[in-house]
């Protein structure tokens, strides 16, 4: 009987749930309402329930689940295998793995939903092959992954890799966070759409920012100019900080494709000094990356 690794992605809407096998293939996926608003213990009681459905699955197609995987956004201790904090889904200081373990009988692991995606794309997507890689999620927020050598690394309290609150305009846009000109307020989907419909008079997505754009709107050019620069920026202090061999570009906004790569690779090689150029690189693994990455943390457990 073959093992398989049972894999949730625990987003702020929605869940992406998996059995995966050792080798990274998803063999069965779900998906499921997160239900935020029902509030954490809720939430805490349906991934349970959906953790032991899929391990119920596997056994009844032949498969055998080896351990269990669940990623998480927010601040994660991962060595304890909590979620300590958490905006979007509540969670304050629940002990997910243990809980899991528990209602499952098999060796689980948590991870965080970023540091999960970074880990899967590391080891089997745009930064395979390379001993460090840093993965920047770039969509409603902005965060970051530094994966050395297959590991994510957490900081003392789970909580590195928080990039998108890096200010790079003192003064700028508020962010949530209760600061100015971070990052995320600056350069995420939601700042690049902020800053069109100040900009324009009229609202529109961040995608439709970059057709705009590609199309010859010259509103839409300036703003994205903007956001290439700010990102640049941003990246930048990443890279003097991680030293990293490639960036991994995901989230929504990577879907732009070379309309942000191309422009992106050039700005951060006009402001880099001493610093190594990395090698900048779209994700491949698309939405499904935290799911994988939360079987790959699942496998070093099983
Ligand atoms: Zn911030």
């Amino acid at each position: 009987m073959s093992g398989v690794l049972v894999a949730l992605d625990v987003g702020g809407t929605g869940m992406k749930c998996a059995l995966v096998s050792p080798s990274g293939e998803i063999v069965h996926a779900e998906r499921h309402p997160t239900g935020a608003d029902r509030g954490p213990e809720a939430v805490t009681a349906a991934i349970l329930d959906i953790a032991e459905g899929l391990a119920g699955k596997a056994r009844a197609e032949g498969l055998r689940p080896v351990a269990a995987g669940v990623a998480v956004p927010g601040v994660v201790d991962e060595d304890r295998g909590v979620a300590v904090w958490s905006s979007n889904v509540g969670f304050r200081d629940v002990p997910l793995r243990d809980l899991v373990a528990a209602r499952l009988n098999l060796p689980a692991a948590l991870g965080h939903d970023v540091r999960a995606g970074g880990l899967a794309e590391a080891r089997l997507g745009a930064g395979r092959g390379a001993a460090h890689v840093l993965f920047v999620a770039i969509g409603t927020g902005i965060a970051a992954a530094h994966i050395v050598a297959g590991r994510g690394f957490t900081g003392a309290h789970g909580a590195a890799g928080e990039i998108g609150h890096v200010v790079v305009r003192p003064g700028g846009a508020p962010c949530g966070c209760g600061a100015r000109g971070c990052l995320e307020a600056e350069a995420s989907a939601a700042g690049v759409a902020r800053r069109y419909a100040a900009l324009a008079g009229t609202p529109a997505t961040a995608a439709e920012v970059v057709a705009k754009a590609a199309a010859g709107d010259q509103l839409a050019q300036q703003v994205w100019r903007q956001t290439i620069e700010v990102l640049a920026d941003g990246l930048l202090t990443a890279q003097a900080l991680c030293d990293a061999e490639v960036i991994v570009l995901g989230g929504g906004l990577a879907e732009a494709g070379d309309a942000l790569l191309d422009p992106l690779r050039t700005a951060l090689r006009d402001r880099l000094t001493f610093h190594r150029e990395p090698v900048l690189a779209r994700a491949t693994l698309g939405d499904e990356a935290g799911c994988v990455g939360a079987a790959l943390l699942a496998l070093d457990v099983a």
